[in-house]
């Protein structure tokens, strides 16, 4: 990186890093931002403004390709974006059918979150569940509300609506001018000037962006204008206001518009990721010691892939660096077993797009190339010891029995169902009465399924049956309540490998029905007292 800092400034290099993932319901337009932040970042680094990384054609849509395929080999990484002297490290969280633990895990690596909502429909059932995901490790969140080029509702509404149903206050960094649909432009609240767009054919350039005063802009938009910046008015005057110190504590969200489609308002969005999302700071141990940024090497593994390169069986472990700096070819040390890890296949990856990472810094992420012993959750440092914390399970919502197809590959079945749930591609549950040989599958999304008996038959030789189970709900429960939930129709207790009891139901009501039969607090939910179900 041609920086004007010396490499072994590890907190000022840190301080300039910004690592963030996108939630969002499907269709909310995250594949169609992620592209144009690419593109504006892109436009800036063909300015000349960036020292860094050329650019990168042709990876974002190679990308969106793989997405559509909807292979099993998906993959999902990290999109690194240089803006001025910042580095952006977009973390993708699979979406669609592919909504799995792994999106939640990605979550578990980042400092700030975008939220991405459609104008017409609000918040979606997967935004709410992403956003209780950053809630509970008390993630930053800037709110998004995207496809402002088509009829949707009032923006008070929407913003009403956050405040109600998500508990964080609203602060708007600027105010379309203009219905959604009449997209003009945006009042900037702390300017009140208001930025005009244009579009450009097809919206495959960055957007015509014209800066006007009050006046020139209450002249050209007069009634929209007067509309908007009244309604920022009132929020001002109710106190939504941006506040550094509120956002960072996630007691507030800042709120932007954007068209991503024509790139409207896209500018205004990596503007307000740079400037207002958190560096990378001192990570928590498992004993909830600060590791301050300038220490040795330290990381966590959040995710483990395999099978992205189809020619060849690997294995990418990517690891969310939290101290110090990281050189390929360190020789560092797996936390869990004290063994030595060699780092020489250090990589970081893009849709197909791989490049050798030679140096990487707080907050970057590091894809590790067969990297055989490492698992999800799994700490890797230099010098002195590290834990950090092993990384939430979620509650589960789809189960499925599975079985061995072939009685004479129960071993190589039992060994492929070991190495998944220690990996945490599926959470893997036990009963006395269902016996060994038929495990249940406990997953957050059915993708999960797929990956699943994809490997126990290409990795382990062990062909699967899943039979799908018709429960929808997951509680940790008690020794003393298991007989009385077991006994029961549409419920059945099982044991996660933690030794975690979980009961399952097929739905509320089921469940509502046994659990007035119980003692209080015989059901509790997989999300524990601090919101995560740490396993
Ligand atoms: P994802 O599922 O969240 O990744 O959503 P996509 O990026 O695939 O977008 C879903 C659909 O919405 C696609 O047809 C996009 O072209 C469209 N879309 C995305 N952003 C906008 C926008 O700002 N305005 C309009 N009109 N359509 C959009």
């Amino acid at each position: 990186m041609s920086s004007p800092l010396a490499s072994s400034d590890v907190p000022a290099l840190a301080s300039r890093r910004r690592t963030f993932a996108v939630i969002s319901h499907p269709d909310a337009g995250k594949s169609t931002l992620t592209e144009a932040l690419a593109l504006h970042a892109q436009a800036i680094a063909q300015a000349g403004a960036v020292h860094g990384k050329g650019a990168r054609r042709g990876t974002v849509s190679d990308w969106l390709e793989m997405e559509q395929a909807r292979g099993i080999s998906i993959t999902s990484a990290v999109l690194q974006l240089t803006v001025d002297d910042v580095v952006l490290n977009l973390l993708d969280t699979p979406g669609h059918a592919d909504f799995s633990e792994d999106t939640y895990r990605v979550l578990s690596a980042v400092d700030c979150a975008v939220m991405l909502l459609d104008a017409a429909k609000g918040l979606e059932p997967q935004t709410l569940k992403l956003f209780e995901a950053c809630r509970v490790r008390r993630t930053p969140v800037i709110t998004v509300i995207n496809k402002w080029d088509r009829p949707g509702q009032e923006p008070l509404a929407l913003l009403d609506e956050i405040q109600q149903r998500l508990g964080v206050t609203p602060t708007p960094l600027n105010w379309p001018v203009g219905i959604a649909g009449d997209f003009r432009g945006v009042v900037d609240a702390a300017t009140g000037g208001m930025t005009q767009f244009t579009r450009t054919p097809g919206g495959a350039t960055v957007a015509g962006r014209e800066e006007l005063d009050a006046g020139e802009a209450a002249r050209r938009h007069g009634q929209d204008w007067h509309a908007a910046t009244e309604e920022l008015e009132l929020l001002t005057a109710s106190g939504q206001v941006h506040d550094q110190e509120e956002f960072l504590a996630a007691r507030t969200t800042p709120v932007l518009f954007t068209a991503a489609v024509i790139n409207f308002g896209v500018a205004e969005l990596l503007e307000a990721v740079t400037r207002l999302a958190p560096p990378p700071g001192p990570w928590s141990d498992v004993q909830g010691v600060a590791q301050p940024v300038d220490g040795p090497l330290s990381g966590f593994v959040f995710k483990v892939q395999t099978g992205m390169d189809r020619s060849h069986r690997d294995r990418i472990a990517f690891m969310r660096v939290c101290s110090g700096r990281f050189e390929r070819g360190m020789v560092l040390t797996h936390a869990g077993t004290g063994r030595p890890f060699q780092t020489k296949y250090a990589q970081s990856v893009f849709g197909r797009e791989r490049e050798t990472i030679d140096e990487a810094y707080p907050g970057d992420v590091v894809g590790l190339v067969n990297a055989h012993a490492l698992h999800v959750g799994d700490t890797l440092h230099e010098g002195r010891a590290v834990h950090y914390p092993p990384l939430p399970r979620f509650a589960p919502e789809h189960f499925a029995v599975v079985r061995a197809r072939e009685t004479g590959r129960s071993k190589q079945f039992r060994r492929g169902i070991d190495m998944l749930d220690q990996e945490g591609v599926v959470q893997v549950l036990v009963s006395d009465r269902r016996g060994a040989q038929a495990p249940v599958l406990a997953a957050v999304g059915p993708m999960q399924f797929e990956v699943a008996t994809h490997r126990l038959e290409h990795e382990f030789g062990a062909q699967a049956v899943l039979e799908p189970l018709g429960y929808g709900i997951a509680r940790r429960t008690t020794p003393s309540a298991m007989p009385v939930v077991d006994g029961k129709h549409g419920a059945e207790v099982l044991r996660r490998t933690d030794g975690t009891l979980v009961a399952l139901f097929t739905d509320r009501w089921r469940m509502g029905t046994v659990e007035s039969e119980l003692p209080r607090g015989s059901l509790l939910p997989m999300f524990g007292a601090d919101g995560m179900d740490a396993s």
